[in-house]
């Protein structure tokens, strides 16, 4: 496997509109396809389901990737893994085509993936990836995690002391 495999041949695909080629490869994920917190890790399979189409001024790309995600907990830091599909679709010109920022095109008869599939997955990752949605996260006072423990609490042992002063003005 090398980077080469997100690089596709289109020379089997005729230019006529409305010609397609359906294409289907597991692929190692490159390196940094991801966010912050959570992403695909760099040599993981990737399984792409693709359809190439002829759309007159260049090649239809759409289709799905399927993916493990990795990531981290944004409240409680623990590990994060599932898997997830993304929605590929993209339009890469043929050449000759005035260029404008961000068009993608055929080069040499073949399509690069890697911006498509970077483009797919990084927008739909979740910026605050949750191990589940009712996480408790991390008690701010010592950073035990408080889904092993819900009720875990330091109401009777105070460590600031404003709490005391605090304290100190609640007479009763
Ligand atoms: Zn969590
Ligand atoms: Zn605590």
């Amino acid at each position: 496997m090398s980077a080469n495999d997100l690089v596709l041949g289109t020379h089997e695909l005729p230019r006529r509109a409305g010609e397609m080629k359906k294409t289907r490869r597991e692929i190692d994920a490159p390196a940094d396809l991801g966010v912050e917190m959570i992403g695909v890790p760099e040599g993981s399979p990737i399984a792409l389901d693709l359809v190439l189409q002829s759309a007159g001024e260049g090649i239809l790309v759409t289709g799905t990737a399927t993916a493990r995600l990795l990531g981290s907990c944004v409240r409680c830091l623990a590990s994060v893994a599932y898997d997830d599909s993304f929605t590929i679709d993209e339009l890469y010109f043929y050449p000759g085509r005035e260029a404008e920022e961000d068009d993608l095109y055929v080069v040499d008869e073949q399509i690069d993936l890697d911006p498509a599939l970077r483009e797919a997955v990084v927008l739909e990752l979740p910026i605050n990836p949750l191990c589940r949605p009712d996480c408790l996260g991390l008690c701010p006072i010592c950073g035990r995690n408080r889904n092993d423990d819900p009720r875990h609490s330091h109401e009777d042992a105070p460590t600031d002391a404003r709490w005391e002063a605090l304290k100190a003005l609640n007479l009763d």
